[in-house]
């Protein structure tokens, strides 16, 4: 079983559907691990916000439910993994999203260890968990209306920013996200497993019983 070491950059992959909790156990894990938290949504995102070429591009395939050209995520990911709070290591959440980009990123990381995380949930708990989930305009927390509210409503807990729905969160564009997830990103599970650096997660649980069991999966003591 593949662990990280301690002498490499060291690369986590999140794997697993829309709403697994990749964002939230991210956010959580960061810290303890010293690695930066990159989600290609969120890059997406900020892209929209800011109206660039990019975010122009992404607002339509993002509120289709449907992936975005390799070429334009490959771009925008590995000029954000250049800047020096990657250089210990960092969490990839959101990438990658199907074989060819598993594959391209497997070529540019010759000399990292890489470690995928599946963190699995069944689709019957996913469309609860995302068309009643709220998100920190400002730091991307994600809450959930029953499950983990914020203190005060409509505010983050972390940093009192906004929260609103993300427009591609109903039920229609997610199950969109649910398909294409199955046929696109769930084959990089095998992907990994055959690289002997896949480890499954049980994510139909609570946020820390899923944080606990991803620290111990990934051995902190070494990754440190
Ligand atoms: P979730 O995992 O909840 O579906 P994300 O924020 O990761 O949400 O992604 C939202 C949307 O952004 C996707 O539906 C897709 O349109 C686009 N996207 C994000 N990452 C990628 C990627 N690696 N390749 C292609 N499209 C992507």
């Amino acid at each position: 079983m593949a662990n990280l070491q301690a002498t490499q950059t060291q690369v986590v992959i999140l794997l697993g559907p829309p709403g697994a909790g990749k964002g939230s156990q991210a956010t959580l894990i960061k810290e303890e691990l010293e690695m930066a938290h990159i989600s290609t949504g969120d890059l997406l995102r900020e892209n929209i916000k800011q109206g660039t070429d990019l975010g122009k591009q992404a607002k339509s395939f993002m509120d289709e439910g449907k992936l975005g050209p390799d070429h334009l995520i490959f771009d925008m990911l590995f000029a954000r993994v250049e800047k020096p709070d990657c250089k210990k290591g960092y969490i990839l959440d959101g990438f990658p999203r199907n074989i060819a980009q598993a594959e391209e990123l497997q070529k540019r990381l010759r000399s990292h260890d890489v470690m995928a995380l599946n963190l699995s949930v069944p689709d019957s708990a996913i469309i609860e968990r995302i068309t009643k989930r709220e998100i920190c305009k400002t730091c991307q927390t994600p809450y959930h209306q029953d499950f983990s509210p914020s203190k005060v409503k409509g505010k983050c807990d972390l940093c009192e920013g906004e929260l609103y729905q993300r427009s591609d969160d109903t039920k229609e564009v997610v199950e969109i996200r649910l398909k294409v997830y199955h046929e696109q990103t769930a084959p990089l599970i095998e992907f990994y497993e055959k690289k002997g650096a896949l480890q499954t997660v049980d994510s139909n649980r609570s946020k820390d019983a899923i944080t606990e069991e991803i620290l111990e999966k990934l051995q902190p003591s070494t990754v440190k």
